[in-house]
């Protein structure tokens, strides 16, 4: 699809908490703090002139669940497609107090407990490092829900090419994911973008 509008339109702040959002389908970023999530999240929706996700010099500051309205429209023929991009708090910054840690968690099962319209999530993981313990067990907990999960390794220009396809087949592996479900990706080159793109276009609309 490609990305007409973006809003910001609220935020989840505490559990049970107002939820933003409305009746539109929802896909979810996630990924430990510093990963490249904010400089995706703009990459992805052709905001990096002008940011939506602040990307921010202090890790592990983002600890809301932010909302996004997207209008896009098929790469292909078709209607327009609404959806709210949301945005989880990174996790594991050793930084963050350990009562922040704490609030994490609650607040992230909250959200992915609580959303019908969830269709998907997308996890990002350092293409230049092993999926940490943090990384795992948000797989688990997201396989645990049954939500369809997307891997997306960021920074993959900061990789050789044979250090990335030995990545790439690593985290498949350990992960014990399809070939389908990963998309490198790179914010400075676009790398992976109309990719990532087709591939939540398919989660949005799954019956074309
Ligand atoms: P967040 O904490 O996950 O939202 O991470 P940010 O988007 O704030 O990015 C963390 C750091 O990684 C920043 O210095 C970014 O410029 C850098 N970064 C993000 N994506 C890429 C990428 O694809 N390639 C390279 N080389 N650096 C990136």
């Amino acid at each position: 699809m490609k990305v007409r509008t973006v809003e910001f339109v609220g935020a989840l702040a505490h559990p049970g908490g107002p939820r933003p959002g409305g009746a539109l389908p929802e896909i979810a970023f996630s990924g430990r703090s510093n990963v490249g999530k904010s400089t995706l999240i703009n990459r992805l929706l052709g905001r990096t002139r002008t940011p939506v996700a602040r990307v921010s010099g202090t890790p592990g500051k983002t600890r809301e669940v932010n909302f996004y309205r997207v209008d896009a429209i098929p790469f292909g023929e078709g209607e327009p497609i609404e959806f709210f991009l949301v945005d989880l708090p990174g996790y594991g910054y050793a930084r963050v107090p350990k009562s922040m840690q704490g609030a994490w968690r609650p607040l992230v099962e909250d959200y992915l407990v609580g959303s019908a319209a969830l269709r998907g999530v997308v996890q990002l993981i350092d293409a230049r490092h092993a999926p940490t313990g943090d990384d795992q067990q948000m797989m688990e907990y997201l396989a645990g829900l049954g939500t369809p999960t997307l891997v997306v390794l960021t920074k993959v220009d900061k990789l050789k090419r044979s250090q990335r396809d030995r990545r790439i087949r690593s985290t498949v592996s350990e992960l014990g994911l399809g070939m389908e479900q990963i998309v490198p990706f790179s914010a400075p080159t676009g790398e992976g973008r109309d990719e990532l793109l087709r591939a939540l276009e398919s989660l949005l609309l799954p019956t074309r």
